[in-house]
């Protein structure tokens, strides 16, 4: 009964939402992102956290690559992992799917705060990637 897109005064963080506009890809959110599986609220800084708290025990994570390619992180813009200089300046290879399609294919390798080694493939930087976690 309750409309979604009200914008509560303080979160469930204990926080106020995140102003509109300061963060780096809000994506169509009232400055505040929503915790899957319990719905509670929390504004972007402690989003990142969460992200970066469940990054830490997945083996797979959804999350972006910056527009210079250099950086690995949540939709809020917060940073999960920085990507191997090397892939960097990847210009990818084009690739055709089977219904005529193109696109082109980055691999990323990256490493997370805690030294964990991750390998993504996506369609270059600023686009979401999939990282999976590479066993030591
Ligand atoms: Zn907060």
């Amino acid at each position: 009964m309750s409309g979604n897109m009200v914008t509560p005064a303080v979160l469930d963080c204990g926080h106020a939402p995140t102003p509109l506009g300061s963060a780096t890809s809000g994506i169509g959110t009232p400055g505040f992102a929503k915790k899957a599986g319990t719905g509670d609220t929390m504004c972007y800084s402690c989003a990142d956290e969460h992200e970066r708290a469940v990054m830490r025990t997945s083996r797979c994570v959804v999350a972006y690559l910056s527009g210079d390619g250099s950086t690995i992180t949540t939709w809020t813009g917060g940073t999960l992992a920085t990507v191997d200089p090397a892939d960097r300046r990847q210009h990818g290879q084009r690739q055709y799917t089977p219904s005529g399609g193109s696109w082109t294919r980055h691999v990323w390798h990256a490493t997370d705060p805690h030294g964990g080694r991750w390998y993504g493939v996506n369609d270059g930087p600023g686009m979401a990637v999939r990282l999976r976690r590479v066993r030591a």
